[in-house]
């Protein structure tokens, strides 16, 4: 268990936000206590202007780009919005996919509004993987346009295949767009190989601060300037506004943390949730893993047991902080549209829980919430068998 906000809990909900790491808490509490505007001629404004550069290429060296393609934003979603507003154009495909995050989907809607015949939505095998080859069949009738596909679904951590996906763009002459949020710091990611044009993040995901991200624009990709804030031209008129610079300073540090023994970080994570998957299905051999296990991030899992509603369960282990589906769709009645697009029923869907983990993780976590699920799931049969039972 970890001391969290004054709490024991066992945390499990990284894909939601991940602790601030050390380093990138000392970075915020040491720039706040500094003045300057990064934009400002004098001695304080270029002290700033300085720390955001180091920031820049911090992040760059995690993304593997230069400094000068990055935008910074106030998270993924500002970056997603801005990235879909500068690359669909009327009349051409905006190829996205079913599961991705609202921040695209609900985007994909709007910039491409009143014409939803501009919008293709690739289908969803019931391993969460999405279909390529179809992509392959929408470039045969119509070339050009964008495709949006996420680097890694935030529910199942299933990955997208960027490599194949930015091949077939580039034969049809389509740019590419990739919402890598929970990719980034996860898995390493070398951006200027993967030959992507835009890529979407957020801070919080990978120790960094809330509040704060980017977006990735490769140089030389063929983009008009449609910044949704303008104003005092900050970050090449891409995005006016006063730098939130503590946010971002605080966001290099972490993205030099995430990289540091990256590798080595992927493996001991993954072999955490393993463990996990291990523990509950030994104890509850009727759950269910969902999304393709061999293509997955390494921190998250994303199980349903069946007959038992994910709301009771985790009510019932309230040391465990795991999430049903999505965060940013949690508080809402409706069951989560990705589970839905690979297939699972609307009582799975709701029977499912997600655990994700991450760099502060410990073993000691994994055999409590083993434990946790176990009781929680065995108290809810009990509760809802008598329920059923004769009267
Ligand atoms: N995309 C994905 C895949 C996400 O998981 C999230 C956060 N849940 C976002 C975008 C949005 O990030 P933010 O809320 O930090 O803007």
């Amino acid at each position: 268990m970890s001391e969290l906000n004054g709490l024991d809990v066992s945390y499990f909900d990284y894909n939601a936000t991940a602790p601030i790491r050390p380093e990138a808490r000392a970075a915020v509490i040491e720039a706040m206590q500094s003045v300057g505007n990064a934009s400002s001629m004098h001695h304080p404004g270029r002290q700033a202007a300085h720390r955001v550069d180091v920031a820049r290429r911090q992040l760059a060296d995690l993304l593997g780009c230069s400094p000068g393609e990055i935008i910074f934003t106030s998270g993924a979603t500002e970056a997603n919005n801005l990235a879909l507003r500068a690359a669909f154009t009327a009349g051409s495909p905006l190829v996205t996919s079913p599961v991705e995050h609202p921040a695209v989907l609900e985007t994909a809607r709007t910039v491409t509004a009143g014409g939803p015949e501009d919008i293709v939505l690739l289908p969803v095998g019931g391993d969460g993987l999405v279909d390529l080859d179809v992509l392959k069949q929408v470039f045969a009738a119509r070339q050009g346009g964008v495709v949006s596909l996420m680097a890694a679904n935030n529910e199942t951590g299933v990955l997208t295949d960027l490599r194949v996906v930015a091949k077939a763009a580039r034969e049809a002459g389509a740019l590419v767009h990739t919402d890598a949020t929970q990719l980034i710091g996860r898995l390493p990611m070398d951006v200027a190989e993967l030959d992507v044009d835009l890529l979407s993040l957020s801070a919080h995901k990978f120790g960094g601060p809330q509040g704060v991200g980017a977006l990735y624009v490769r140089r030389g990709s063929p983009l008009p300037h449609r910044p949704l804030l303008v104003g005092g031209g900050q970050e090449r008129g891409w995005r006016a506004g006063t730098l939130n610079v503590a946010g971002i300073i605080g966001m290099g540090a972490a993205a030099e943390a995430a990289a540091r023994g990256l590798g080595e970080e992927v493996e001991r994570v993954a072999a955490m949730r393993d463990r996990l998957e291990h523990l509950v299905t030994g104890v509850l051999p009727d759950c269910r893993i969902n999304g393709r296990r061999d293509q997955r991030l390494p921190g998250v899992t994303s199980i349903t047991f069946p007959g038992v509603p994910a709301d009771a369960v985790l009510a019932a282990m309230p040391d465990v902080a795991a999430s049903e589906g999505s965060a940013c769709a949690s508080g809402a009645p409706t069951p989560s549209h990705v589970l839905l697009a690979m297939g699972l029923s609307r009582a799975d869907a709701d029977s499912t829980i997600r655990f994700s983990l991450g760099y502060a993780t410990t073993d000691a976590e994994i055999k409590h919430a083993a434990q946790a699920v176990k009781r929680a799931v065995m108290q809810v049969r009990a509760v809802l068998a008598e329920a059923d039972g004769p009267r």
